[in-house]
């Protein structure tokens, strides 16, 4: 057992979702029917299931008891005016648009403001960001610091966007960048929170050229946190005041719900132009539902005001974030290399220094999956050449992105300290013998976003 003192849980259980243990024998069938793809497993046949964080919180009595109370008239409702005035009393923007989730309120906002040519900075764009701004033939560009691709570079804030780089590119790009975003914590680069220092550069940078600047804001109270916690002078600032500290410097947000509003269905924009507010609500209307309800009944929004205060609670938060750097703790103990430091909701394994002996076409990362599943009933995710990868069509050979991670993410309030201990003593067993574990390769893949439906076979 680690010396390491667990982070105590901040609530008690008053419900409980009993977990079905399986036999290693049943996981081994179950994965081979499955096509070593996690993806395709029965989810009442996983034990820890780390697959993801979204849409995956516990909400609390509070939150159960508002659904109860959720208003369903089609207009005026009373529950959506209790949702705008949660998101207007901590986001501080005007126009508050319900979506049913954050890539919604995306698709709605790019609708109203990119034109063919357009191209969208950000520090790492979300895939469903980057997807949303190409579909539209735009360009998405990610401008955050070299050592947001460091695994070792053990920095406060890796998600901090390259500001020169931001100049520069705004400088070659005159007339065809209508909004820069910000995705904070930054998802796709491990999780890493940005500084109030770099957001209020990128602010001025964007103001002097008179270009909105909004967030992506799925996780602004975990960033807060960070911010609180890592850079001088906030220290005794509430995590509330520099969550509006924050959104003070930029024009409006987009919002996954299913992150920091702790529900398990929700998102919206938030803005201050009415113009643009107007062309979003027609896209709202014709895509999603009347403004005030977005896609979603009125219970929701009433979970999502009740979530948004939750949140910012600090010994919630306190006790989210020594959970996630509780298990990076116990994976030093046990040997299992991972990205530095650990990220606000996840930490993200290093598949390819845990498995040596497997060579990247075959998959390391994704052949961690199916080791920590068949051993131990885990469900994890892989981030590397199965997700990112593709086969050059001219050579048939596989094109490997730089990282090959496999992402532990922590759902909001769900499991316990003991948990994350027996996440930490699977991988740690499967340090000690890397060896057993075999590589993969492809058998049957899609041509987008092919991790989600590809099969694979084992190579013996
Ligand atoms: C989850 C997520 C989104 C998309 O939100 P959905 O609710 O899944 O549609 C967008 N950006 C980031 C950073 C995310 O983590």
């Amino acid at each position: 057992m680690s010396m390491i003192p667990p982070p105590v849980e901040p609530f008690r259980i008053k419900m409980v979702e009993p977990l079905g243990r399986t036999t290693r024998r049943e996981r081994d069938k179950l994965i081979r029917a499955a096509g070593f793809n996690v993806f395709n497993l029965p989810a009442e046949k996983v034990f820890i299931d780390l697959l993801t964080d979204s849409g995956t919180s516990a909400m609390s009595d509070r939150q159960w008891a508002g659904i109860m109370m959720g208003d369903e008239s089609y207009a005026g409702a009373r529950s959506f005016f209790r949702f705008e005035k949660a998101v207007r009393d901590i986001f501080g923007f005007a126009h508050v648009i319900p979506t049913h989730q954050g890539r919604a309120a995306e698709r709605i906002l790019f609708e109203s403001v990119l034109g063919r040519n357009s191209a969208v900075p950000s520090n790492i764009h979300f895939d469903t960001t980057r997807a949303n701004i190409e579909v539209r033939n735009a360009k998405a560009v990610d401008l955050a610091g070299a050592a947001a691709y460091d695994p070792d570079a053990d920095l406060p804030f890796k998600g901090d966007m390259d500001t020169a780089k931001l100049e520069s590119f705004l400088d070659r790009s005159a007339g065809r960048v209508p909004i820069v975003m910000m995705t904070v914590t930054n998802n796709s680069g491990g999780g890493q929170p940005v500084s109030l220092a770099n957001i209020r550069k990128v602010s001025a940078v964007c103001r002097l050229r008179k270009i909105p600047f909004f967030f992506d804001a799925c996780r602004f109270a975990e960033n807060a946190w960070f911010i609180k916690r890592r850079e001088k002078s906030y220290g005794s600032w509430t995590v509330r005041d520099i969550a509006r500290k924050m959104f003070s410097y930029a024009d409006g947000a987009t919002m996954s719900a299913k992150k920091d509003a702790l529900v398990n269905i929700g998102g919206f924009v938030t803005l201050n132009d009415s113009d643009l507010a107007a062309r979003i609500k027609n896209m709202l209307i014709i895509g999603e539902g009347f403004p005030t309800y977005g896609g979603l009944a009125g219970r929701d929004l009433e979970a999502m005001a009740q979530g948004l205060q939750e949140v910012l609670d600090e010994s919630y938060l306190e006790h989210r974030m020594r959970q996630v750097a509780y298990l990076g703790n116990l994976l030093d103990e046990a040997g299992v290399p991972y990205f530095k430091p650990a990220g606000g909701h996840a930490v993200y394994v290093l598949a390819d220094r845990l498995l040596p002996h497997i060579p990247r076409d075959r998959f390391p990362g994704w052949a961690l999956t199916v080791a920590l599943y068949r051993e131990s009933g885990i469900r994890a995710v892989e981030i590397g050449g199965g997700m990112f990868g593709r086969k050059n069509p001219r050579t048939g050979r596989e094109e490997v992105p730089d990282l090959e991670l496999v992402r532990l993410a922590i759902p909001r309030r769900v499991y316990t300290a003991s948990h994350m201990v027996f996440v930490a003593q699977a991988l740690g067993a499967i340090a000690r013998k890397p060896e057993r574990v075999k590589g993969v390769r492809i058998v049957e893949e899609s041509r987008f976003l092919r991790h989600f439906t590809a099969r694979f076979e084992e190579i013996d």
